[in-house]
């Protein structure tokens, strides 16, 4: 199991927990889409319910295969996704963006998680990201 706490020291990660929350924040879900049977995975934010934002990301890009994998009730769902994003690039899982074959537009919340970074570490991840942010904020 992974340790996430040395990663609040980096400077991408402390810039984030810096900043005030938007006024465009809100409570909501973080979840993580697992791309067919890959080790890629979708991180996102919804305030609505999960399965529905999950059907839309279906119906938008087919071809990813998506099936849903953990998700996370957040006080700052906003915030949150965005430590989430920034503790993954610290550790160097995001997928350089490309042009989907769907939709056209470069997904940047796309994951290369390593095989042993499984769904407990995922959990962990939200779970210790979710209460970063409720702590400082
Ligand atoms: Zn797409």
């Amino acid at each position: 199991m992974p340790s996430f706490y040395y990663l609040l020291f980096c400077p991408s990660v402390r810039r984030i927990l810096a900043a005030p929350l938007t006024p465009h924040e809100n409570s909501g879900f973080v979840y993580a889409l697992r791309f067919g049977y890959s080790y890629t995975f979708k991180i996102g934010q919804t305030k609505r319910p999960c399965c529905t934002r999950f059907a839309e990301h279906c119906r938008r890009c087919p071809s990813n295969g998506y099936t849903a994998e953990r998700y996370l009730k957040c006080r700052y769902a906003k915030k949150t996704e965005q430590l989430v994003h920034a503790l993954l690039r610290e550790m160097g899982m995001q997928c350089t963006p490309t042009p989907c074959n769907d939709c056209g537009t470069h997904h940047h919340e796309f994951f290369n998680l390593p095989p042993e970074f499984d769904g407990d570490c995922i959990d962990d991840l939200l779970v210790f990201a979710k209460s970063v942010v409720e702590y400082i904020y």
